[in-house]
């Protein structure tokens, strides 16, 4: 029997410390936008206004990056029979990423995986098992080198799809984050199903405390970071995931070597950073690659950090230690560089 496994709003728990909107100053929106729900507080005088800009500013995103709005630059693009369209600075900076994020991986992430992603029906909740040889076909679809852009135009080949479902909600987290600051909101957490950016810090100069989820159990954490005026995102195997009538769980990351959920041992990846849109391709493609070459990667980077964690163990690079509570019962081991 397919199950429904624990949905992403309760991926990330956020521990604010926030009592009461009166005595905090704390203003607060809560919307629903990208199939998941995302709330957002800010304090000071200015929340109102910046909060307000923020949520239209996801919605418009929204609009333009979405794989199945008629009216988005990517279903455009998905939908040219292989001829460019326009897109916007936006879009041109997400596809910029995804190709760094290959590049870096190893192909572990690649936009082109839409194909498989819903045949899986990960899209549409429609789960099944493909067989192998349907599989094989798909992923001669797959391969982001096939795909052309420049700063205004946008190339999908006749026979390929992309969806920035693995990297667009980090770009949106940014935005908002960018929001706040420009209306000098020096205090705010954006939680965008599981995408969390920290503004600033909390409303009394401390650390906000950002919550890593027990794959294993979505009423538990196991950790805690404490971090200001950074991003915080977590892609793990305990959502949109089914389990197949022989008992094997299925999860909506998918190897693109494969084009089955990518199997690395990994449960969940945790990537703190200065950019969302940066942790947010990170997370999924560190997810695929699997915690020695999650390891690697780290190692040949400097601009972010990480919490993996498998059915055995929790690996916290050396950079968030001292930032990390841990809240679990597995053994923890600090990576070194
Ligand atoms: P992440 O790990 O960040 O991303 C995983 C997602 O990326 C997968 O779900 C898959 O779509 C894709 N992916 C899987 N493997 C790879 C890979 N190797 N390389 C690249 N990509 C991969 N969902 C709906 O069901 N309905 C909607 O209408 C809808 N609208 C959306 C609109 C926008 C603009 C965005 C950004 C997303 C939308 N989503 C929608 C997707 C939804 O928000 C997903 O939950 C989200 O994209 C997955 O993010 P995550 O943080 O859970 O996992
Ligand atoms: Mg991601």
């Amino acid at each position: 029997m397919k199950t429904i496994c624990a949905a992403a709003m309760l991926s990330l728990l956020l521990l604010t410390g926030c009592t009461s909107a009166q005595d905090s100053g704390v203003h607060s929106r809560e919307l629903f936008a990208m199939d998941t729900y995302m709330s957002l507080k800010a304090y000071g005088a200015h929340a109102e206004e910046a909060l307000g800009e923020a949520a239209a500013k996801i919605n418009d995103l929204e609009g333009q990056l979405s794989v199945t709005d008629t009216g988005s630059e990517i279903y455009a693009a998905n939908h040219a029979g292989g001829s460019a369209v326009p897109i916007s600075a936006e879009t041109a900076a997400i596809l910029q990423e995804a190709r760094r994020t290959a590049a870096e991986s190893g192909n572990a992430l690649q936009i082109s995986v839409y194909p498989l992603v819903r045949t899986w029906g990960f899209t549409t909740g429609e789960y099944r098992v493909p067989a192998d040889s349907e599989l094989a076909a798909l992923c001669t679809h797959v391969g982001d080198a096939r795909i052309s852009f420049d700063s205004s135009t946008l190339t999908v080949p006749a026979d390929m799809e992309i969806d920035l479902g693995a990297l667009a909600k980090g770009f949106a987290g940014d935005a908002a984050a960018e929001i706040m600051r420009r209306h000098g909101v020096t205090s705010a957490i954006i939680n965008l199903g599981g995408n969390v950016q920290a503004v600033g810090t909390k409303p009394d100069g401390s650390k906000w405390t950002v919550g890593v989820r027990d794959p294993f159990n979505e009423n538990q954490l196991c950790g805690t970071v404490h971090v200001a005026d950074k991003a915080v995102v977590t892609s793990g195997n305990y959502e949109r995931c089914f389990t197949a009538e022989d008992g094997t769980k299925y999860w909506h990351i998918i190897d693109p070597a494969s084009g089955r959920p990518a199997d690395s041992g990994l449960c969940s990846v945790t990537v703190i950073g200065g950019s969302g849109l940066r942790c947010d391709a990170l997370s999924t493609a560190l997810f695929v690659e699997g915690t020695e070459r999650a390891a690697a990667h780290w190692r040949a980077c400097s601009d972010f950090e990480m919490v993996l964690v498998t059915a055995e163990m929790i690996y916290v690079t050396e950079g968030i230690a001292g930032d990390f509570s841990v809240g679990s019962t597995l053994p923890f081991e600090v990576l070194r560089r």
